[in-house]
């Protein structure tokens, strides 16, 4: 086996080594990093609610209240009245019948799959889905089918052909690559084999649809079954944590086996409170998705007229493809001599060959700052993305 001290260094010289950058301001478009003034189009703060006052005050009443911590897990003596008033909030939020909590989105995945299919099934996965999803049906141990992107025809044959097909799994809004599943052909295709599917929601809650409740509603389709809904609350939402929304069986059925929701301490209580602060936001204020809507119109129109590589997405993730890993990490150090934080987004996250830079607009963001990183976008050296 190679040394630890050797695969770092191999990673470094293929330029894939991943560093920390220390934070020292309050979260929000604006960031210091030491001395380092950045605006920030990093974050998947798409509403503006991480430092919202509001957010914040209901945080530190929660904690007055119930403490820092919930003590336990929701199983044992953890599960507080915070919790189970975020629950039904968002349950009705999404139209649906229950939603139950966990820590992570990350987590959430691998205890929705590993707690619905068995060594015996087969899963099914958009072959750019975050790692979360790939992670649970490996966890799972089922047999593992990976459909190219977006291709419920291919999709289709291979369900088909399996013995068990169980579950499809899909971003929503694929992470990388702010292109959204076609939810309504997935749930048609899962309900024809008696199967189910489970899409991530992480990017489009909050954002997506005219009153926020997500990719579903954007498509117009119920998100009740054969779909299971995964959203997250540290992006739109502003706080920490995930729910899973679905049938009242479905939720029972995680309280019972999804070890990932059994073995593992509760929200602190002041989370839920803050993200049921947040969740009167999102509803409150349309104007926020209005305007993330313009900023992403306006980032469009003025990359597509300058010729800039942007990828094919109407959510506020935006890519600027550039191809080579080091050239990506050379625009992303460009950005950032002008002020302006963008990420490179290299291998293994994507595909080898297409590294990025990854874009993401906030409500939080002004039509000038836009500008601003337009104005850099266009003026990066060559060889120019
Ligand atoms: N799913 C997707 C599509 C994500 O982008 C992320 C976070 N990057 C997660 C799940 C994980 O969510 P969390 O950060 O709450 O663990």
């Amino acid at each position: 086996m190679k040394s630890l001290q050797q695969n770092l260094q191999q990673r470094q010289r293929a330029q894939l080594y991943r560093r920390r950058e220390v934070v020292t301001s309050a979260h929000g478009v604006e960031v210091m990093l030491g001395n380092e003034r950045l605006l920030a189009f990093c974050s998947n703060d798409y509403l503006g609610l991480a430092n919202h006052p509001a957010v914040v005050q209901a945080l530190q009443q929660g904690a007055a209240r119930y403490g820092a911590g919930a003590g336990a897990s929701h199983l044992v003596s953890g599960h507080g009245v915070a919790h189970h008033a975020l629950e039904e909030e968002l349950a009705d939020f999404v139209g649906a019948e229950r939603a139950l909590l966990f820590s992570t989105g990350y987590m959430a995945n691998l205890g929705i799959v590993s707690a619905l299919v068995s060594r015996h099934d087969t899963v099914f996965e958009d072959r750019l889905n975050h790692a979360s999803l790939i992670d649970a049906a490996r966890l799972a141990r089922a047999k593992v089918v990976r459909y190219p992107h977006l291709d419920h025809a291919v999709l289709a044959t291979l369900m088909a052909q399996a013995k068990q097909p169980a579950l499809i799994t899909t971003d929503a809004v694929f992470s990388m690559d702010g292109d959204t599943a076609p939810l309504a052909e997935l749930t048609a295709l899962a309900a024809r084999h008696g199967a189910r599917v489970l899409a991530d929601d992480a990017h489009g809650l909050g954002v997506l649809g005219a009153s926020g409740r997500g990719s579903f509603e954007a498509q117009g389709i119920k998100s009740g079954p054969p779909a299971i809904l995964m959203g997250t609350l540290g992006k739109a939402l502003g706080t920490f944590g995930a729910f899973v929304a679905g049938e009242a069986a479905l939720i029972e059925t995680l309280i019972q086996h999804a070890r990932t929701y059994i073995y593992t301490t509760a929200l602190p209580p002041a989370v839920a409170e803050a993200t049921r602060a947040s969740l009167k936001i999102v509803n409150d204020e349309p104007w926020r998705r209005a305007h993330l809507r313009a900023l992403i119109a306006r980032f469009r129109a003025g990359a597509a007229q300058s010729g800039l590589p942007i990828a094919a997405s109407e959510t506020p993730i935006q890519l600027v493809i550039v191809g080579a890993t080091d050239a990506a990490l050379a625009a992303s150090d460009a950005l950032r001599s002008r002020g302006i934080w963008v990420p490179a987004i290299r291998p293994p996250t994507v595909p080898v060959g297409s590294a990025r830079l990854r874009i993401t607009l906030s409500a939080a963001h002004t039509v000038e700052h836009v500008d601003r990183l337009l104005d850099a976008l266009t003026q990066l050296p060559p060889p120019r993305p």
